[in-house]
């Protein structure tokens, strides 16, 4: 059957080779089996659901929340003389009861259906008269609590695939999936032994990099006059940075656009314009910029702050070149930006797990924002796909500086952290390993600990920052919830025991393209 997949990849969408897993994925199907699909944004995930309903006897269902997606490809399929239909709330009554009545009489290949409109009378209608050979469901994410975009609708639709007399092939797509995700999907759609696809998060065109501990302000400055002739977008973490970074720039005579939410909508399309026509070519922007723009040639993304996860930030990041030029991402990473983002997190709306999950994401980013790994092995691996080897030109893969011997104080720190037996933070864990009189930490009695003091030579917050480190490397765990506490992990055993030896770089100067040195 794959030749006929090859076939009609040709002869519908006039493409020569499948990319990378598109192959993988159809065939699966085609085989009569499950299929978990992770491939990012633009990977091409349509394809694999489109070519195997076309080679399917019946009509397959496509469960996406994405109204304005499913005009488009519904559009497009009946332009390459595919029948297809959607269901969605952007239907008037009328319409919607023709599209009903052609599907019940078979007249689709392929039914779009948001998920919120699949009430259960009308599944149940669907799934008794209707030969359905495969269900399709697009940003399966929004199956599982630990993913961004909770949907309870989708755990509806579960419920029912999973109550269905003749149940369909079920094939998911998802763009964002860590591993826990996609355990969840797996479960809570009851997939049998699926196949299961990560690829293609490696952008090779982006290189990456964390510059930490620089003048900010001076940094940004610098950055972005050496690029003047270039597009870019600088992101900040508030509208309050927003309006920060946009005046700094228009000090300096950069004529920047501003967007965030707190702008009227004509402000927001009348920049959103002159960036996407090159009128402007910087913009300064809250997350909220960049939903459904499509500019190719954007040359770098800066972020001023860390984000709030790795989701967030690749997919930010990687709106920079998407025309497959080469492009920067830089993030500016500052320890203290972990406590905006964390305040965020404490003003969102999420019920208590949901704060729960953020804050272990947020832990994430920060573990990305300070290893030694190479960045996009870091980001690919995140997102649960093997076997990418280091990309050779972010950060920390052009780092040069040499590697310093810290065993010694990896003992000290940990050891330190064995005996706090996992009730407290970083903080106080650096104010014993300082020796500092802390009222509460006398109150504790940690000052009878035999590693008080073990490092007052260093400033406490060089102590803290050292365990961050020893987080982002693996070697110690911070809890989740609103105080996190500090504990060993099992990598920190052979530490301890002086079977391994920790090496650190230690970054004299910023790394990052030419215009770190100032
Ligand atoms: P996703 O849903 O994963 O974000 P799409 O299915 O919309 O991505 O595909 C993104 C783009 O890539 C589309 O323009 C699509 O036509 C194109 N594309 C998909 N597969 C191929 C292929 N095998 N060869 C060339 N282009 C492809
Ligand atoms: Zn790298």
């Amino acid at each position: 059957m794959i030749h006929e997949a090859r076939e009609a990849l040709k002869r519908v969408y006039g493409y020569d080779t499948f990319r990378k897993g598109q192959e993988e994925i159809i065939s699966g199907i085609l085989d009569g089996r499950d299929t978990l699909a992770i491939l990012p944004t633009g990977g091409g995930k349509s394809i694999c659901y489109q070519i195997p309903s076309m080679l399917l006897p019946g009509t397959t269902l496509v469960v996406s929340p994405l109204i304005s997606l499913m005009k488009d490809q519904v559009d497009a399929l009946r332009r390459v003389g595919v029948p297809a239909a959607f269901l969605n709330s952007s239907l008037g009554a009328a319409e919607y009861r023709d599209v009903v009545r052609g599907a019940l009489q078979g007249e689709y290949k392929l039914l779009y259906v948001a998920p919120e409109r699949l009430d259960a009378p009308m599944f149940q209608s669907l799934s008794e008269q209707l030969a359905i050979p495969l269900i399709a469901i697009d940003e399966a994410h929004c199956v599982s609590q630990w993913g961004h975009d909770f949907r309870p609708s989708y755990r509806q639709l579960a419920g029912w695939i999973a109550r269905m007399a003749n149940r369909p092939l079920v094939a998911a797509f998802t763009a964002t999936a860590t591993n826990e995700v996609a355990r969840d999907i797996t479960e809570m759609l009851k997939l049998r032994e699926p196949n299961v696809f990560v690829t293609g998060f490696a952008r090779p065109n982006l290189s990456l990099s964390v510059v930490t501990g620089v003048d900010k302000k001076r940094f940004l400055e610098k950055f972005v006059t050496e690029r003047k002739e270039q597009s870019g977008i600088v992101y900040a973490a508030t509208r309050k940075e927003v309006e920060n970074v946009h005046e700094l720039l228009a000090g300096r005579g950069v004529q920047a656009g501003k967007y965030h939410g707190g702008l009227s909508d004509a402000e927001r399309a009348e920049t959103q314009e002159k960036f996407r026509f090159d009128e402007i070519r910087v913009m300064v922007a809250t997350n909220a910029f960049g939903m459904g723009i499509d500019k190719p040639n954007v040359r770098y993304v800066l972020h001023w702050q860390m984000t709030g996860d790795i989701e967030s930030y690749y997919q930010e990041a990687g709106r920079a070149g998407r025309d497959g030029e080469e492009s920067e991402c830089v993030l500016l990473f500052e320890p203290a930006d972990m406590q905006v983002q964390r305040f965020l997190i404490e003003q969102g709306t999420g019920d208590a797990d949901r704060k729960a999950i953020q804050l272990s994401k947020l832990h994430m980013m920060m573990n990305f924002s300070r290893t030694q790994r190479c960045l996009q092995q870091f980001i690919v691996d995140y997102f649960g796909e093997t076997g990418v080897a280091p990309c050779g030109k972010c950060s920390s893969c052009l780092d040069k500086s040499e590697p310093v011997n810290r065993t010694d104080e990896a003992k000290m720190a940990l050891s330190c952290v064995g005996r706090m037996k996992g009730r407290f933070g970083v903080t106080m864990v650096a104010k014993v390993l300082k020796g500092s009189r802390d009222k509460r930490l006398l109150e504790f009695g940690l000052d009878r600990l035999s590693t008080y003091g073990l490092m007052r030579h260093l400033p406490e917050k060089e102590i803290a920052d050292w365990l961050y480190w020893l987080v982002a490397e693996g070697y110690l765990r911070l809890s989740e919830g609103q105080y996190p506490v500090v504990s060993l992990t099992a990598s920190a055993l052979p530490v301890l025991e002086g079977r391994e030896t920790i090496m650190q770089r230690v970054r004299a100067t910023v790394r990052q393209s030419a215009s770190a040195d100032h």
